[in-house]
């Protein structure tokens, strides 16, 4: 059996053709009975995010999408997201005013459907027979019962899982605590469960901009100006991670996908249509890689520690940095996940998250699982006397919240 993934440039800026013709390549559409669907698309917007950051779906990729699937006498279609933890309060920071920073609800106003948080929607138990870590889930209703998942994601570096794009984009039909216990059981496993409940019809990837790193500054945008669509969202990951710079091989949950026979990962056994994988080739830096400068000498004393806290500790680096204490990490001690054995301490520790509670005596417990990237900051600032509301005033001025 063969997978097909076709790659597509984007010429002249002209999205929605790249959109058309990479479907088409793909022959994705035609396997799909489309009259009297419920199609559900599923972009990539789990943060407040600007189109073009190379964080979010691109609105002119979901735009395109919506009318060629409209075009199909489906009985309905709607865009769905349900937004990353830390961004799903019931208030301004939640799945909708994510949509509204990347332009989705301008997308859809002007294409007359329906967007949906899907942390907010009612949410069905669904069984997974085979289960790697996760056999029930709490999934949205309206991906549960949607005939068609249309997957829109964009190829980013991750700090746990190497790459994050389709498999991983399907997280957003999950809410808030289900998002959580995937990185409690096992993010690359827990994403694989997930996917043998709900896998998606299609993947469309928006490759216009990539993000590489840890996807936080403007020079982490990778332009690779790319379409890549499949039925097949394992082989398309494969092929995402390899045009990234990856060996697909590596890529736990792709490989872990593969072997749960829910796709292709063998790239010799995928037929990629369009550009060849060698010609659009362009390495991504690793997180992990491009973390590393920002621990600025931070002693990390961790065990098993999941993407959660390992993700929000990154951002406490990025905001001490830029509110120019980088000078500081030296001195900044950090206990996290499931170390057995903490060696003695010449420094007050910031005790990360609910894993590693058990050492919260030890110095500036914060909890939480995982705690937000702002608690852990405030708790670095308090271990090293930093002055708060110098700090706060800095990450105001990065996310323009
Ligand atoms: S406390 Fe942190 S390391 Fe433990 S499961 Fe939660 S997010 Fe992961």
């Amino acid at each position: 059996m063969v997978s097909v993934v076709s790659i597509v440039k984007v010429q002249s800026e002209d999205v929605e053709r790249a959109v058309r013709k990479s479907v088409s390549l793909s022959h994705s559409l035609e396997s799909v009975e489309w009259e009297g669907s419920m199609v559900l698309i599923k972009p990539n917007v789990a943060i407040p995010a600007q189109a073009a950051s190379g964080t979010v779906t691109d609105a002119r990729v979901i735009e395109a999408v919506t009318r060629l699937v409209s075009e199909r006498n489906p009985r309905s279609v709607v865009i769905g997201e349900g937004s990353s933890v830390g961004y799903d309060f019931p208030d301004r920071l939640d799945s909708m005013h994510c949509m509204e920073v990347a332009g989705v609800l301008e997308v859809a106003k002007r294409c007359g459907v329906k967007v949906i948080d899907l942390n907010r929607d009612e949410h069905v138990q669904v069984k997974v027979p085979d289960a790697f870590v996760m056999d029930t889930f709490a999934i949205a209703k309206t991906a549960w019962e949607a005939d068609v998942v249309l997957s829109l994601p964009v190829i980013k570096t991750h700090v746990r899982t190497g790459i994050t794009c389709g498999l991983k984009n399907m997280k957003g039909v999950l809410p808030g605590e289900e998002k959580k216990r995937t990185h409690r059981c096992g993010l690359d496993r827990g994403i694989v469960d997930l996917n043998r409940a709900k896998r998606p019809t299609i993947t469309i990837v928006d490759g216009i901009i990539g993000s590489q790193g840890t996807n936080s500054e403007e020079a982490d945008r990778v332009p690779l100006n790319l379409i890549l669509a499949g039925n097949d969202a394992v082989a398309v990951d494969s092929v995402c991670a390899t045009v990234s710079g990856f060996d697909a091989r590596e890529i736990l949950h792709v490989q872990l996908a593969a072997e749960a026979k829910l796709g292709i990962a063998d790239l010799d056994l995928i037929e990629v249509r369009g550009e060849r994988i060698e010609a659009v080739r362009r390495p991504f830096i690793p997180y992990l890689q491009a973390a590393q400068h920002l621990y600025g000498g931070t002693s990390i004393i961790e065990k098993n520690t999941c993407t959660g806290c390992m993700g929000e500790l990154v951002s406490t680096f990025i905001y001490l940095k830029r509110a120019g204490f980088h000078d500081k990490l030296p001195d900044l001690t950090v206990i996290m996940g499931t170390p057995e054995d903490i060696p003695s301490l010449n420094q007050t520790p910031v005790v990360v998250g609910r894993c590693a509670r058990e050492y919260r005596h030890l110095g500036v417990f914060v909890p939480g699982c995982p705690p937000h990237g702002i608690k852990i900051t405030d708790g670095a600032c308090e271990a090293l006397n930093i002055d708060q509301k110098i700090v706060h005033r800095s990450i105001v001025e990065l996310h323009s919240l």
